[in-house]
């Protein structure tokens, strides 16, 4: 905690004065232009990632950056209450699903492990019911964990467009959705088409 004192210190000192209009600005303006889903796995920093300053990214982080399929009705929604939030409220222009190596959830399901002691990740993980559908391959151990990084961001978009906020925001061209997978030891960042699930490096 001592560290986090310090790091506030630090942003009072030396950062804020720094863009003190950019945050004067943004006092009372909230016009962000990507809604930004990814993990919550501390390794991934979607401002430092993309070099977004304060204000541009709306980011929405949810473990294994799983978008549950939209369910009408009540109930603690967090993640479509973002979706839905940044897409008809403030018209972001650009969705981006963010998957990553290596990621806890992601090994969990491609290595089964048991999750009898953390049955609200277990449930949660259900989300990935169709993502782990989606990964047929063969591949073992690193590369099944790959495979289904990937396989799962693409099925989180499938997801992501059941919201209606979504479905009207495609329906009129206002909003792009974009699938990434970030590489946390190389710093790459792979573009997923979704047709044919080929990733291609962005700025190589
Ligand atoms: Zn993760």
């Amino acid at each position: 905690m001592q560290d986090l004192t310090e790091g506030v210190a630090r942003f009072r000192r030396d950062v804020f004065p720094a863009k003190a209009e950019l945050f004067a600005h943004l006092a009372d303006t909230h016009r962000p232009t990507t809604l930004f889903i990814s993990c919550s796995d501390a390794r991934v920093v979607p401002e430092l990632i993309t070099q977004g300053e304060p204000g541009e990214l709306f980011v929405v982080r949810a473990v294994g950056n799983l978008v549950p399929a939209y369910t009408p009705g009540p109930g603690p929604h967090g993640v479509a209450a973002g979706i839905e939030y940044a897409v008809a409220v403030l018209g972001v222009s650009d969705i981006v699903v963010c998957g990553h190596s290596a990621c806890g959830a992601m090994t969990a399901l491609a290595e089964g492990h048991d999750l009898s002691g953390a049955p609200t990740v277990d449930a949660w993980l259900r989300h990935a019911d169709a993502s782990r559908a989606r990964a047929t391959t063969v591949e073992s151990g690193a590369n099944a964990v790959d495979a289904l990084v990937r396989q799962n961001v693409l099925a989180q978009l499938a997801n992501l467009a059941t919201h209606p906020s979504v479905a009207r925001a495609l329906a009129a061209h206002t909003v792009t959705l974009h699938g990434w997978v970030y590489d946390i030891g190389t710093g790459a960042v792979e573009e997923l088409d979704p047709a044919t699930g080929r990733g291609t490096v962005l700025a190589a």
